[in-house]
């Protein structure tokens, strides 16, 4: 036994819930693999969907799936192909974003060895 005391957090401080404990996908009652379904078989599709259309964290979790890059399964109610096309919507949104923020500082360059 050691001289030092325990160097550990009280267990008993509040700590916040992750919004995943809300998850239907989480309840007990509901199979893991049926989010994983075969991307060519819709009546499967459909029912991961089905699930995510009812779930109360469905915009959280498509958010997080679309940051994480998750490229396999149903997440916020969206499937492979359509995480891949909003994805892709949003690199494009970025590339022109950062287009006009280029196109913007030389314009403020030009304007100031202007005058
Ligand atoms: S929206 Fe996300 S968290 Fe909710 S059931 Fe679907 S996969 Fe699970």
């Amino acid at each position: 036994m050691s001289i030092f005391p325990a160097r550990r957090a009280p267990d008993n401080l509040p700590r916040p819930v992750h919004w995943a404990s809300a998850a239907v996908c989480k309840q007990p009652d509901v199979d893991p693999d049926t989010f994983f379904p075969v991307p060519t078989d819709p009546l499967a599709v459909e029912e991961a969907k089905s699930y995510c259309r009812r779930c109360p964290v469905q915009m959280r979790c498509r958010t997080d799936a679309l940051n994480r890059g998750e490229e396999h399964g149903v997440w916020g109610g969206l499937d492979e192909d359509e995480l891949r096309a909003v994805r892709k919507l949003r690199r494009a949104a970025a590339a022109k974003q950062a287009a006009a923020e280029k196109q913007a500082a030389e314009n403020l360059d030009a304007l100031a060895k202007a005058g």
